[in-house]
């Protein structure tokens, strides 16, 4: 008999499919990431529910669909170098990580990015570096990068950062408007750099980013 988790996981794939979600390395990143690792322990048994989840210190896990879909539209390549600003529960870093060269991810919590290292190392992945600070900026010392992901919610994205991706990168990254919703947005560096579009693909919720002063 399988097990419920096998199944539940089983279903959480069917229903990203059903969404949208239509890359089969995506898809079997997020099939082959255990999500119950990097929540907290009473809530397991939400951990192949499509929902956002708490992890402590006013955060949030992202819904695996939202992390699907920031994944797959970041068309990632196995020769990617990817800056992640929120590390939080570390969960789509780890997704990421599969996927690309190398991961560099910064989170302002200590121990939420603690917590993440743990789960990094229990499953092995060796291709990512962590730090404690502010991402706002970015992480210029390690740039260019191939792709950027800010995984908290800003109204604008610093010029700084968008110089720090390599020509043919991408950013995406919720952006909050003065009504105070917030929309998903991709931007596509282009090689003259000043006719570069955000392409908006939906609404979203996320927790905002906050700068240390
Ligand atoms: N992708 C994460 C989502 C984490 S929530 C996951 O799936 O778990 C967003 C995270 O951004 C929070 O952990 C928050 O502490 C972090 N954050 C907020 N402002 C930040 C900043 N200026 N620099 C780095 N991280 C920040």
């Amino acid at each position: 008999m399988r097990n419920i988790k096998e199944e539940e996981k089983a279903n959480l794939i069917m229903s990203l499919r059903s969404m949208g979600i239509i890359s089969y390395e995506v898809l079997s990143a997020i099939e082959n990431t255990p999500r119950e690792i990097f929540i907290p322990k009473h809530l397991s048994h939400y951990a192949y529910e499509n929902r956002a989840l708490p992890i402590g210190f006013n955060q949030t896990i992202s819904q695996p669909y939202i992390v699907a879909l920031m994944t797959e539209k970041l068309s990632l390549r196995p020769d990617d170098i990817v800056l992640e600003i929120g590390t939080g529960s570390g969960y789509q870093t780890a997704i990421i990580s599969k996927l690309v060269r190398k991961v560099y991810t910064i989170e302002r919590i200590n121990p939420l990015l603690v917590a993440a290292k743990s789960c990094f190392k229990k499953l092995r992945l060796t291709n990512i570096v962590s730090k404690i600070d502010d991402g706002f900026l970015g992480w210029s010392n390690m740039s260019p990068f191939d792709k950027i992901i800010i995984t908290c919610s800003l109204s604008t994205v610093h010029e700084d950062l968008l110089y720090q991706l390599n020509v043919g990168g991408k950013c995406i990254a919720p952006i909050r408007k003065n009504s105070g919703k917030q929309l998903l947005k991709c931007i596509t560096i282009s090689n003259k750099r000043d006719d570069d579009y955000w392409e908006e693909i939906c609404e979203v919720k996320f927790v905002p980013l906050i700068r240390n002063n």
